[in-house]
């Protein structure tokens, strides 16, 4: 199937495995290393520097996958850090509420009720390809931080988990890692039209963004 002609190893290692709860983790080191030789090969582009300078960690959140879509500089206190966090759940709360995203409520609930985890949407994206398939820039793993997040305080199975400690941590740097992680998605919804059941991850991805922007303005 042409689909999977790509010249792009599949990575065997699970080095780049990263999990939920590694997500949650203080610190501002990235998660993990982009490794050119697995990326896809673009023409006219040279080699990229592998070089942060020091102060870039003041000023940028480079704690995903070290690159950063917007200024982030850390906030100072604990207090602060929670009140961010309360005001993403806020946020969250609105995003799903009938009156204020009336437009979005229905097609973001049926995409957060209804992945069966089966892929099928990972070689669909570019995105993911073009990284030598980087678990974290799998069309579903950004959305399944977002659907536990969801569970964990929207639903009743969540909140099950949660008392069995199947949970996701809901921390500032996860919140902030989700930040950087919903601007590595360009929506073009090319996975949608590979999903068995519609589910829309560039939806997701979208509705994401909207959700820090306010959280960025406000
Ligand atoms: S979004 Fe669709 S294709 Fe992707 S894992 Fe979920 S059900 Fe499967
Ligand atoms: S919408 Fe985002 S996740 Fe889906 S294929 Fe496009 S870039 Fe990948």
């Amino acid at each position: 199937m042409q689909l999977y002609k790509t010249g792009i190893r599949r990575k065997k290692n699970r080095e780049d495995k990263v999990c939920f709860k590694e997500l949650s983790k203080p610190g501002k080191e990235p998660l993990f290393k982009l490794e050119e030789k697995e990326m896809l090969q673009i023409p006219g582009i040279e080699e990229i520097k592998d070089q942060t300078p020091e102060n870039w960690y003041q000023t940028y959140n480079l704690s995903l996958d070290g690159y950063s879509m917007f200024p982030q500089p850390d906030p100072i206190s604990q207090e602060e850090k929670a009140k961010i966090v309360k005001r993403f759940l806020s946020g969250l709360k609105k995003l799903l509420n009938p009156k204020s995203n009336w437009t979005f409520i229905r097609p973001l609930k049926l995409s957060l009720e209804n992945c069966v985890r089966c892929n099928t949407c990972a070689d669909a994206c570019h995105l993911y390809l073009a990284s030598g398939r980087k678990e974290v820039y799998r069309p579903n793993f950004r959305s399944e931080i977002l659907r536990k997040i969801y569970e964990k305080h929207f639903t009743l199975t969540g909140k099950l988990n949660a008392l069995l400690g199947e949970e996701i941590d809901i921390t500032y740097d996860l919140i902030r890692r989700l930040f950087e992680l919903a601007y590595r998605c360009t929506l073009c919804r090319r996975c949608v039209l590979y999903c068995p059941i519609g589910v829309d991850n560039g939806l997701i991805a979208r509705e994401l963004r909207k959700l820090f922007s306010h959280l960025v303005k406000n």
